[in-house]
């Protein structure tokens, strides 16, 4: 049984996340600064999967302990599945996060809600303690909106609805029950416990 992971990642609502579904397991968890590794990787893959196993693999061969990073995005099926993996960099580095979410309305309009479909998609990549690889993932169906529902708080949450709610209007306990990044810690946290 590990005693300790390290999350590639200095997201504070990640690393908050990931310490509540360990809860009843004895695993101190450490955000990467907190592991002393102040490192930026680029994600070059082509996949969520590849990109999120960069991560995990840059910091392993740092600490040597057990790792895991995430990485995500949102799928739009009208987009050929487009931001994806570009979910973050989107319309270019600079744009903000209302920019990226306004031109994909831009370029969802006029789409009847029945080609509105979309999902976000997460993958996590664990090394363990012996370097053995493994990936999990979780995914969230959902639809693209008519126009941004509730607080612009994070990416494109304003316009994927799940139901007749945008992830922006769900309090992050309900969001971390049927998100993708919660669905693939969960499959996650089930493995641990299973070879505990
Ligand atoms: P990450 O790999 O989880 O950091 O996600 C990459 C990008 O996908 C983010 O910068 C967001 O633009 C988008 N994204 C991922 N998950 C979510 C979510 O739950 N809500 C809104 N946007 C998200």
């Amino acid at each position: 049984m590990i005693s300790k992971i390290i999350v590639a990642s200095n997201n504070k609502n990640k690393i908050r996340e990931i310490k509540a579904k360990l809860a009843d397991m004895d695993i101190e968890v450490l955000s990467q600064r907190e592991a002393g590794f102040d490192i930026e990787v680029d994600e070059t893959g082509t996949t969520f999967e590849e990109n999120s196993m960069l991560k995990a693999k840059a910091i392993y061969e740092l600490a040597k302990a057990p790792v895991i990073a995430d990485d995500g995005g949102l799928e739009v099926d009208f987009l050929n599945g487009e931001p994806g993996v570009y979910s973050a960099r989107f319309c270019g580095p600079d744009a903000t996060d209302r920019d990226k979410y306004m031109k994909i309305l831009e370029l969802l309009k006029d789409v009847p809600d029945d080609k509105r479909t979309a999902r976000f998609r997460c993958v996590i990549s664990y090394i363990d303690e012996e370097g053995k690889e493994h990936a999990f993932e979780g995914i969230c169906n959902g639809k693209i909106a008519h126009e941004p529902m509730g607080e612009d708080d994070f990416g494109y949450d304003p316009i994927f609805m799940v139901g007749d709610k945008s992830f922006a209007q769900i309090s992050q306990d309900e969001k971390n029950k049927i998100s993708h990044r919660g669905r693939a810690i969960d499959k996650w946290v089930a493995y641990l416990k299973d070879v505990k």
